[in-house]
């Protein structure tokens, strides 16, 4: 942690030479963290890490292109005096996961997970998620937290490993280090920045000819799956703090600043005929969604079982796939895990968690040139992934390229530390690989 301090009070030094800029929402003058171009730069490492993380834009152009239509037409209110950052290229996708949550990269890449869409009513609602993201872009946050979040994020990605036994060799390192594809890469705000995207949102949503009604039931709808399914929403609550309190601003709004304006549409019939495919799996992601926990606390036979009972109600689908693949893996059944990934890889093509998993699948059975081959192709999907350095060491090691595996470990330790259980092994066979020469006397 003491790094991250560091980190974070070098960019703030780096702040004053930026300036200041004006929040769009609060008038105030704040200091601007970065400037556009490292913005963009930012974003573009971390979006597909974090993207690969919730399995990849989902295979439903239609929710892709409605939700795109959504976010452009609340972008296309927006006035100068609204940005801190002029002309961002927006984007907005919908990912594959089923958990609960929406979030934005610097540059307006937004996304929505498929697990949200399920919990939405109407287009309103959406607008509201939507329009509470693109403030947080337009207000600087989410450049602000990024620019912090990216340093945490390559000083986690080394630690989620859960390695047993640090003795190991690389054969059991590949079944027990963490996952590729599993890095976070997410802002947090604070809570005064979710007040401030509330009321941005909510200014856009009305502008946009929305009922703004939409983002008091957004509110409402957190709050009862908050009190239903708490872990649901633990993500959500870990990126953007849920509060009481953000329900009664969004109510007292509707009877003040937009008293009489509550004649904006919600476009429910639009809403449901676009999202139809993502809310007939919702009971299938219930299933996914216990198989997430139950890998997560290490229950492998119960998550394959979930995994499984998803699967039966939504076949072939991408994340029940990788969940089967994974809880086989960390099972100890490789077999099972490869045919799980494979047809998850079949099914989509661009998906980067299949290939990490079977180049993981690979490297223990020893086949280290196919699992190069899936290490390449998960690198094309997700570049800069902070882990793939380290499988690669693991695989050039195995293959007896001693020079290969000391660049590909020096790599990984130069990005994520030495202080994870895979950063102490990579340096380890780092020193043992390519010893520092002996100063001369
Ligand atoms: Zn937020």
């Amino acid at each position: 942690m003491a790094r991250l301090g560091v980190a974070a009070g070098c960019l703030l030094a780096g702040a004053t030479l930026t300036g200041c800029v004006t929040n769009p929402i609060t008038g105030q003058q704040q200091f601007s963290i970065v400037g556009r171009s490292d913005l963009l730069a930012l974003a573009k490492q971390a979006a597909p890490s974090q993207f690969a993380s919730d399995y990849g834009v989902a295979q439903d152009a239609q929710a892709n292109a409605y939700v795109a239509r959504v976010g452009r037409k609340l972008v296309g209110t927006l006035k100068p005096v609204d940005v801190v950052y002029p002309d961002m290229p927006f984007n907005f996708q919908v990912v594959n996961a089923v958990y609960v949550n929406a979030y934005a990269f610097p540059d307006g890449t937004i996304a929505i997970t498929r697990g949200m869409l399920a919990e939405l009513e109407n287009e309103a609602q959406l607008a509201a998620v939507l329009g509470h993201e693109i403030a947080h872009v337009n207000c600087g946050h989410t450049a602000s937290a990024l620019s912090k979040g990216v340093v945490y994020n390559a000083l986690v990605s080394g630690t989620q490993g859960y390695l047993q036994n640090k003795g190991s060799s690389w054969a059991d390192l590949a079944g027990t280090a963490g996952q590729l594809g599993s890095a976070v890469a997410l802002a947090r705000y604070s809570r005064v920045q979710e007040r401030q995207a509330d009321q941005g949102g909510m200014a856009y949503m009305v502008r946009a000819g929305y009922d703004p009604q939409g983002m008091v039931e957004l509110q409402q709808l957190l709050v009862r799956i908050s009190g239903a399914n708490p872990s649901a929403l633990e993500r959500m609550f870990a990126t953007h703090p849920m509060s009481a309190e953000r329900l009664q601003t969004a109510q007292a709004r509707i009877q003040t600043e937009y008293a009489g304006q509550n004649r904006g549409v919600n476009n429910q019939a639009a809403f449901l005929a676009a999202t139809a495919r993502i809310r007939g799996n919702q009971a299938a992601f219930k299933h996914f969604s216990a198989a997430e926990r139950q890998l997560a606390q290490k229950q492998f036979a119960a998550a394959r079982v979930s995994a499984e009972q998803g699967l039966l109600l939504a076949p072939n689908d991408y994340v029940g796939l990788m969940l089967l693949a994974q809880a086989n893996q960390k099972g100890g059944n490789l077999a099972g895990a490869r045919q799980a990934a494979a047809l998850a890889a079949q099914v989509n093509p661009s998906g980067a968690r299949a290939q990490g998993v079977l180049a993981q699948c690979a490297l223990q059975s020893q086949d280290y040139a196919t699992a190069l081959a899936h290490l390449d192709a998960f690198e094309r999907q997700v570049p800069g992934e902070a882990r793939t350095p380290f499988y690669r060491g693991l695989a050039y090691e195995g293959q007896g390229r001693s020079q290969l595996a000391a660049r590909a470990y020096r790599a990984y330790v130069a990005r994520s530390g030495a202080n994870s259980p895979e950063g102490q092994y990579a340096a380890r066979r780092l020193q043992q690989l390519a010893p520092n020469p002996r100063p001369t006397r």
